[in-house]
């Protein structure tokens, strides 16, 4: 570990900076302004909302404002693992029936692809790699954790999006000593190299003329889109909420959101132990515990590797404490060593983390009050649905109504945490205890039972875990 550097936006954005150059800054907002709809925020979703309106409404003025730089939160420094919603479709069926939960899982297939498809077209090079998802199980407790999400696609008369393999078939693409009794494999995936997908993206918004002004930090945003800004007032016809984790900040959404934080290590080059395990297909891997582990290769050979047991909290996100965590990055190099034994004598190169914005049902939610619409609740799994997110966004701020705007996942039925300080002291108990319950099954121990009662809280209280 001697040589591991953690920073605040992690490898990725120095990969990209590095091999693209660095972007062309955006002046900071100078005095008031006006626009037809103002975007706030500018990681993925506020930039594909932007790029929509484009696209819908070449006309339309459109003003991007981001607080820091574009990509450089967690658009830019992500899994990059870019997934449909299939793996939620038990609770979009609980929540919505059938027919609904069918048409949103198909419009996020729709979005991986296109993710996919806008890269080509704009010759964006994000390391855009088709392949599937592959869930697995690192202890007997999680061995079948993924059958519910396979029944449900049976049941509805989608089989193939999500199938159960068996162990020789998860060994075959990666044979970690610590995988076992099978898997299920998501088929329609990609992985990316999220930085270079986050700055490409800036780029083409610019040449098609969204104007953009980084550092500068909305304060408040007034339901007629009015919008008081650390550079001046900004009047606009509607505005886009896209602000991830903060718009726990903003009036209206403090109760439909929760903050909590993911963790990345990633690797020197280790393409001999790519090979050795037979991980050369590209499979982006997650766990089945509550707070999983997620991993991937990456084009020149590395393997990251995440997890999303971080602390939690807004008062972390706006001190930074969610990001920078050296700590939980030994943690991490030790959680990967049981992974993969072979690593033992390599080099970790980087460390980093961000926030997530967990959604009570595990969903991202995306609506309106008057002239401002918000999307958050992306819950670790942004990627592909905030491409989406930026279709529904664009709609709404341009008032029109299609099947986009009717999917189920736009004005859901309502869904609240408790407030703060209970929000933050139950948050944080919970998260030990979940943490704890994860430990004991990694190691065959049954959880003590006050653990596993404050574990089992969430889906008590009728909020969606993974499982
Ligand atoms: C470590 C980590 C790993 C992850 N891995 C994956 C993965 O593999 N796959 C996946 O699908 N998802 C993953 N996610 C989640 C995914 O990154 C997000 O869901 C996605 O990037 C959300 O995009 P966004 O535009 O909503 O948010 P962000 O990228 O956070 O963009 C929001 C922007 O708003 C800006 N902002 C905040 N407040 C203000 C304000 N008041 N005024 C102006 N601007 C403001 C911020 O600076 C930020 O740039 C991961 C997240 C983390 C942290």
């Amino acid at each position: 570990m001697t040589n591991l550097r953690h920073t605040r936006t992690g490898w990725w954005l120095e990969e990209a900076v590095s091999a693209l150059g660095p972007p062309e800054p955006a002046p900071p907002l100078n005095g008031d302004a006006t626009a037809d709809v103002l975007v706030v925020g500018g990681g993925y979703l506020g930039m594909w909302t932007a790029w929509q309106l484009k696209r819908l409404e070449p006309g339309c003025d459109v003003l991007l404002v981001e607080a820091e730089l574009c990509g450089h939160g967690p658009s830019g420094r992500n899994g990059g693992f870019v997934s449909t919603l299939w793996d939620d479709l038990p609770t979009l069926r609980e929540r919505v029936g059938d027919e609904k939960a069918v048409e949103v899982c198909r419009a996020s297939e729709r979005a991986v692809r296109s993710i996919g498809s806008w890269c080509d077209e704009h010759g964006v090079d994000a390391w855009y790699t088709a392949a599937p998802t592959m869930v697995v199980a690192t202890s007997d407790a999680q061995v079948g954790a993924w059958n519910d999400v396979v029944e449900a696609c049976r049941e509805v008369g989608a089989a193939d999006e999500a199938t159960a393999i068996d162990e020789a078939e998860v060994h075959r693409r990666c044979a970690s000593p610590l995988f076992r009794g099978g898997g299920m494999l998501l088929p329609v995936a990609a992985n990316i190299q999220p930085a270079r997908l986050a700055l490409g993206l800036r780029r083409r918004l610019l040449e098609s003329g969204v104007r953009i002004h980084e550092h500068t930090r909305v304060r408040r945003l007034a339901r007629d889109a009015t919008a008081e800004t650390s550079g001046g007032t900004i009047r606009a016809g509607h505005a886009v909420l896209a602000v991830n984790a903060a718009a726990a900040g903003f009036p209206g959404h403090r109760l439909s959101l929760a903050v909590a934080s993911s963790h990345i290590v990633v690797t020197e080059p280790v393409p001999d132990v790519l090979e050795e395990l037979g991980w050369t297909g590209g499979e982006a891997v997650a766990d089945s515990r509550t707070m999983l582990h997620y991993l991937r290769t990456t084009r020149d050979g590395r393997i990251a590797f995440g997890w999303g047991g971080g602390t939690m909290g807004l008062g972390g996100l706006r001190l930074g404490r969610l990001e920078v965590d050296p700590p939980l990055a030994q943690l991490l190099r030790e959680h990967l060593l049981r992974f993969f034994p072979q690593l033992r004598d390599r080099t970790l190169t980087n460390a980093w983390g961000g926030p997530i914005d967990v959604s009570p049902t595990h969903l991202p939610i995306f609506g309106s009050r008057a002239a401002v619409h918000h999307g958050y609740g992306f819950t670790g799994n942004g990627v592909g649905p905030s491409h989406l997110g930026g279709e529904i966004l664009a709609r709404l701020a341009l008032d029109r109504r299609d099947e986009v705007t009717r999917l189920a996942i736009v004005e859901p039925e309502p869904k609240r945490f408790p407030p703060e300080p209970l929000r933050w002291v139950g948050g944080s108990v919970i998260r030990h205890a979940l943490v704890r319950r994860d430990e004991a099954e990694d190691e065959g121990r049954t959880v003590d039972p006050v653990t596993g009662l404050i574990a089992s809280l969430p889906r008590r209280l009728g909020l969606h875990l993974p499982r």
